[in-house]
């Protein structure tokens, strides 16, 4: 089924890059965003907090990351969700473009975490319903492209316990409480690939995969309670080193 849908947007999309329509080369056909757009992205750069890669406040400490869960030590985004990226997060997210995620995962890939070369990578899992609906889960893309350059294995230790409402129009109270308890745990299936020629193996994911360092993988960043709460329950099942990567990072929440 993956398959089946890359080859159908390879039918159907024009060479051009996505977000400024562009023509690309031969050589570049596979590749839905150009250069130039994604030079426009902007990295999200220190300084920040630490553990939660937010730029600190001119006043006291970080409030952002207060309540985390111990485990969840570090929490990093490739670009901030202006315009192009959020144009780009759109496509895989709402534009039936799975594919996407390669160029989305190769803005990630700088991206540094301590433990990183012997971390297991964890999507962030979508309920059934929406990802019935979306027919994949962009976050399992993304950390599919990761686990090519990172050569590092996915394992689907999250479910959604229930289905959610979506975190766009709410307040960061709101947030919390709609993602309190939101994911289980399980030993599920997890997949490696090999770096060079993207063929994939799986294999079944030992208890003691939560001894490991996990890095949760999700598209945005926007006020962290969905990478808190799904750092909670990987904590709950025995995990104490846990970080997070995303692709976007909202510019600072205003909700005022
Ligand atoms: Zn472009
Ligand atoms: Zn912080």
């Amino acid at each position: 089924m993956p398959w089946g849908l890359e080859a159908v947007e390879h039918l159907v999309l024009p060479a051009e890059c996505l977000l400024c329509q562009a023509l690309f080369s031969f050589h570049d056909a596979d590749r839905l965003v150009c250069d130039v757009c994604r030079h426009r992205w902007r990295p999200v750069r220190a300084p920040w907090c630490e553990r939660c890669g937010q730029p600190e406040p001119s006043f006291g400490g970080c409030r952002l990351c207060a309540d985390w869960p111990a485990a969840l030590r570090c929490v990093r985004s490739a670009v901030w969700l202006d315009a192009g990226a959020r144009a780009a997060v759109h496509a895989l997210k709402y534009g039936a473009l799975p594919r996407i995620a390669r160029d989305l995962a190769a803005a990630m890939t700088g991206l540094d975490l301590a433990g990183r070369d012997s971390a297991w990578l964890v999507p962030v899992p979508l309920g059934p319903k929406r990802r019935r609906q979306r027919g994949y889960n962009q976050s399992e893309r993304l950390a599919r492209a990761l686990s090519r350059h990172w050569r590092r294995p996915v394992v689907h230790l999250l479910v959604r316990a229930r289905e959610t409402a979506m975190q766009t129009a709410l307040t960061p109270e709101a947030r919390l409480a709609n993602v309190a308890g939101a994911f289980e745990t399980r030993n599920a299936e997890g997949e490696t690939r090999n770096g060079r020629t993207g063929e994939c193996s799986a294999f079944r994911v030992p208890t003691s995969a939560f001894e490991r360092p996990l890095v949760l993988v999700d598209d945005v960043f926007t006020t962290g309670a969905t990478l808190a709460e799904a750092a909670r329950a990987l904590e709950q099942a025995g995990a104490t080193t846990v970080a997070a990567v995303t692709f976007g990072r909202a510019v600072i929440p205003d909700f005022t």
